[in-house]
């Protein structure tokens, strides 16, 4: 078993939160485990807590056409979330939720330590970019701790809002050139909230 696999079967008997009372099944993250790229999604919803599995759902196969634009799969990619478990109704995971969680996505980022770590949604994009608007900062990587944060819409965004769809699709055009370049690329002044994330 490996150290990820390890920290799955661990994800799955977590009850550092409540939402592990409503879950069927914990969604711990799945791909490539040297992966050179990441896929960092918000919390798991009804199909994804159904099947243990990330973005199954309308969102999840826009994400296997994103990742298809650019040559990739899922197999190519890690996909996890900042929640394992999913919200009731699928609504916003709280802040207490976010915290009990979140040692289980920098124990994932630290065993696969990709050189870009693409966040979807708000949620994930707090971690790089705290207090920041995703409309104002997406498509915008930062790097932090040696890791290239590049922030892009969720892609459930699209499906609520058609016009979020060209936009994502322009921000994923540019992962290529990212991972190319994210060895180059300089570490980023990081406002003081962030500052944490050169710990992992
Ligand atoms: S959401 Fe995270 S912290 Fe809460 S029970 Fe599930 S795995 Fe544990």
């Amino acid at each position: 078993m490996t150290e990820l696999q390890a920290l799955a079967a661990e994800i799955a008997q977590c009850t550092k939160c409540l939402l592990h009372r409503g879950r069927t099944k914990a969604v711990p993250g799945e791909g490539l485990e040297d992966s050179e790229i990441m896929f960092i999604g918000e919390a798991p919803g009804f199909h994804e807590d159904q099947q243990g599995r990330p973005f199954v759902g309308a969102a999840g196969r826009f994400l296997e056409e994103l990742l298809e634009s650019i040559g990739l799969t899922r197999q190519d990619v890690y996909i996890a979330n900042v929640i394992k478990c999913r919200p009731p109704g699928n609504r916003d995971p709280l802040p207490d939720e976010i915290e009990a969680c979140k040692p289980f996505l920098d124990q994932q980022i630290d065993l696969i330590q990709p050189k870009v770590a693409v966040t979807l949604g708000r949620f994930s994009m707090a971690r790089a970019f705290p207090k920041a608007r995703i409309s104002q900062i997406h498509g915008q990587p930062r790097k932090i701790g040696g890791i290239v944060y590049y922030p892009m819409y969720h892609p459930a965004a699209a499906l609520h809002q058609p016009s979020l769809r060209r936009t994502i699709e322009e921000d994923m055009q540019r992962i290529p050139k990212l991972l190319k370049q994210a060895e180059q690329m300089t570490e980023s002044e990081l406002p003081a909230q962030a500052e944490q994330l050169r710990l992992f």
